[in-house]
């Protein structure tokens, strides 16, 4: 508001009325007083003094209405007693309250000319009677809009009416009075607008066209210039130079058209520092003026982007190694999927650590995550800006090659990735270790379609690089899909065959070599599905991969004492020897549980006690390299009732000797592959010997498997093997052909 225009405009439209040489006085003394922004009691004092100066015998006030508008308050009243001026304050307001009362209740003027027998004084009269006040004028003072802020009276030591002059004199002091409270509020307003501006939080520069700095809060100065006092100008582009020109144009361009602006920029701090602001620029135009003004209301969110980033940062990169996580990752392929048409297509490389497992286990998860460091730093070095490196957890990390790949570059790529990580890494002073990586790359369209899929063969291309023997890489094939699909079929094909009990035994007999009688039998799993064959080779694995493998050993193990009580029954003592999963001792509980189903088997079957020497579990070696105290304990329990343990296909596993000695094991199987090989020389035969030698050193008897010719036959006799198994004599056969068997040798 403008108090310049109100003053002038007042004065214009009511000095034409007026007693010039006096009032004009008044007036110029008042509106001096009110333009230097004096205090409202000094300006209401003065204001009743040049009142009653105007008229002899008169006394002025004036009496301002409470916030509440409910009460009169003291104003200015220099000639009235203190005591009258002590009991008005605070009076309430109504209908029939003295003069003043009155007039602010009603808001009209009242004209008591005599005090002593005016019903509204009847109250209050005492006082002003007292101090020889006999008639009182009080006029409402209204502001602008009409609204009472208090009242102005005349009183006089005589009974009196009013001349149109004191009715003039007394509408213009009220409207001085008026204009003194007005004026003194709003500038009271302003007063706590600059001090709220001031405390604020958000930095707020009001600028005109030319950049004139008209007002800066304290924030401003402290975001802006943290060492600089305020310039009295502000270069909003100098200002906003570090932002995208882009943006600022747009703003500017807002501003131009007299419309607010509102977003996120960048600016730059006195010190030449830049900043992240959240800014509002408002336009506004004030009434007298041709300029348009600028209100810029901005916070420094420096402090919440780089929280934001960081968050974001979480939430996409790995904390270890900084690279894309597995979401950022996924996120990315997925975007390269739906974009399909637009893009070229892209390579994903699945890479896993060969020996990670290794190191965490034997140096701990500190020095695991400093190899996964230096390995990340060695497959950057192999790395150009385009592809996408991430970490998808653990020690598996991905890279993604957007656009068109050839084969010849994934192999060159992958090729130099191996030779580039496999290097010793030093772990600690004295502690290093070699590491490399195994790699499977899959591409899209060519081998899939989606992610899951796209993961899946680059998967199945990885588990190959590992299979084959590390440190190298794999494309993912047609092939690989088949191997796998088949797996998968297989898999559900087992289920069934386990619920409907679709496997069947067969028995291939080991015969003793010097007599040719058939001591033992190897019960061996047959599976047909749809009328063929599925080799146990094919199926076991897959069996053992899925767990279902623990649920069919129960299974046989069950069919094997059945049939050993059977051949009893025969009179037949021949002892049956089953095969043994290392995946059905996976656990100390499944080794115990596989301790416990004989005798539950036993229970099963109506008995209280079972021939246990007729029983042989072969094992692997596989199984021993764990070497768990539990598990000598389970063995050695088995051992105790009778059971046999034998060593299946010996020498062709880790061939530690040692534990041929710790183990509770009764004989050993020379696999078939060393049989094989005897033809071909004298070393193989060295080797057969020595296996032989060592086991009857060790107490061990053996038995030979896979002997399919005379000469074999002669050379494992030779060297007193005395159990010989193998098509030279007997191939596996049914059951029926078995006891067929059993029962001519009886
Ligand atoms: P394995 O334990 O080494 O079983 C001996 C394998 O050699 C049997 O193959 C047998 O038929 C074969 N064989 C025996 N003598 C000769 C021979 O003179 N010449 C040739 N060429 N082969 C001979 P099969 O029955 O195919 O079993 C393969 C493997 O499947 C077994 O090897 C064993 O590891 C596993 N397996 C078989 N049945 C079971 C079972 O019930 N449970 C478990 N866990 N594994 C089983
Ligand atoms: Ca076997
Ligand atoms: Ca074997």
């Amino acid at each position: 508001m403008d108090e310049g225009t109100n003053v002038s405009g007042r004065l214009g439209g009511n000095s034409l009325t007026l007693e010039h040489d006096v009032s004009l006085e008044c007036y110029s003394g008042i509106l001096s007083m009110l333009l230097n922004g004096a205090p409202l009691g000094e300006i209401l004092h003065a204001l009743v003094l040049k009142i009653e100066a105007q008229r002899i015998g008169t006394r002025a006030s004036v009496l301002l209405l409470s916030d509440d508008g409910k009460r009169l308050l003291f104003g200015a009243a220099p000639h009235l007693p203190d005591n009258y001026n002590q009991v008005i304050h605070g009076v309430e307001i109504g209908p029939e309250v003295g003069s003043c009362g009155t007039a602010a209740y009603t808001g009209e003027r009242v004209i008591v000319e005599d005090i002593a027998k005016h019903p509204f004084w009847e109250k209050y009269k005492t006082i002003p009677l007292s101090a020889g006040l006999k008639s009182c004028w009080s006029e409402p003072i209204k502001d602008s809009h009409g609204k009472v802020l208090g009242t102005f009276a005349m009183y006089y030591d005589e009974i009196k009416s009013p001349t149109s002059q004191d009715l003039i004199l007394i509408a213009e002091a009220a409207r001085l009075a008026s204009l003194a409270i007005e004026r003194s509020r709003s500038m009271e307003f302003q007063r706590l607008a600059v001090k709220i501006f001031d405390r604020l939080p958000l930095a707020l520069v009001i600028t005109n066209t030319s950049n004139n700095v008209l007002y800066a809060n304290r924030a401003f100065s402290q975001i802006v210039q943290p060492q600089l006092a305020v310039s009295p100008e502000f270069h909003p582009a100098l200002f906003l130079s570090p932002s995208e020109p882009h943006e600022v144009d747009i703003l500017f361009q807002h501003l131009a058209e007299g419309k607010m602006w509102q977003g996120e920029l960048i600016g730059l701090r006195g010190n030449g520092e830049t900043f992240h602001l959240d800014l509002t620029v408002t336009v506004f135009r004030e009434p007298h003026s041709t300029q348009n003004g600028f209100a810029w209301l901005f916070s420094d969110i420096s402090e919440r982007k780089k929280a934001a980033q960081l968050i974001k940062y979480q939430a996409n990169n790995d904390s270890l190694t900084g690279l894309a996580n597995r979401n950022a990752l996924f996120r990315q392929i997925q975007e390269l999927i739906t974009a399909d048409c637009l893009t070229p297509g892209f390579s994903f490389m699945l890479m896993d650590l060969d020996n990670f497992k290794q190191v965490n286990d034997t140096y701990g998860h500190d020095k695991g995550d400093m190899l996964l460091v230096q390995v990340v730093e060695q497959i950057k070095i192999c790395l150009n800006d385009s592809i996408v490196f991430s970490r998808l957890g653990g020690d598996e990390f991905a890279l993604l090659l957007p656009g068109v790949v050839t084969q010849k570059e994934l192999s060159q790529l992958a090729e130099t990735i191996n030779k580039q990580v496999y290097r010793r890494y030093e772990l600690s002073k004295d502690k290093g270790v070699y590491s490399s990586v195994s790699i499977g790359i899959a591409r899209f369209p060519e081998d899939a379609l989606d992610l899951e899929q796209l993961l899946n063969c680059a998967d199945q291309a990885m588990y190959i690089s590992k299979a084959n023997g590390r440190n190298r890489y794999h494309f993912f094939t047609e092939q690989m899909q088949q191997t796998a699909e088949r797996i998968a079929n297989l898999h559900t094909l087992l289920k069934q065959a386990l619920d409907q009990n679709a496997f069947e035994l067969y028995f291939q007999p080991i015969v003793n070599a010097s007599t040719g009688l058939i001591v033992r039998a190897e019960v061996l799993l047959r599976w047909q599905h749809e009328g063929q064959f599925i080799p146990p080779d094919e199926f076991i694995p897959i069996a053992e991969n899925s767990g279902l493998i623990v649920d069919i050993g129960r299974n046989v193990r069950r069919s094997v004492m059945e049939t050993i009580l059977e051949m009893q029954a025969h009179g037949w003592s021949i002892s049956l020897a089953l095969n043994v999963s290392t995946f059905e001792f996976w656990s100390h509980e499944l080794q115990d549980e596989f301790c416990d189903s004989f005798a539950d088997i036993i229970d099963d079957l109506g008995r209280v006690d079972f021939p246990y020497e007729l029983i042989t579990l072969e094992i692997t070696e596989s199984l021993l390299m764990k070497q768990h105290v539990h598990l000598i304990k389970v063995l050695n329990e088995l051992r105790g009732r009778g059971v046999k343990i034998a060593l299946d296909d010996f020498g062709t596993g880790y061939s530690s000797l040692s534990y041929l000695a710790n183990f509770p094991i009764d004989q050993i199987k020379i696999d078939k592959s060393f049989i094989d090989r005897l033809e071909e020389g004298e070393r193989h035969e060295a080797l057969v010997e020595a296996i032989v030698r060592l086991s009857h050193a060790l107490n061990l008897s053996v038995t030979a498997e896979g002997v399919e010719n005379e000469s074999q036959l002669r050379f494992v006799v030779a060297n007193h093997i005395q159990e010989i198994q193998g098509y030279l004599f007997y191939k596996p056969m049914t059951k029926a052909a078995f006891f067929e068997l059993l029962a001519k040798q009886a």
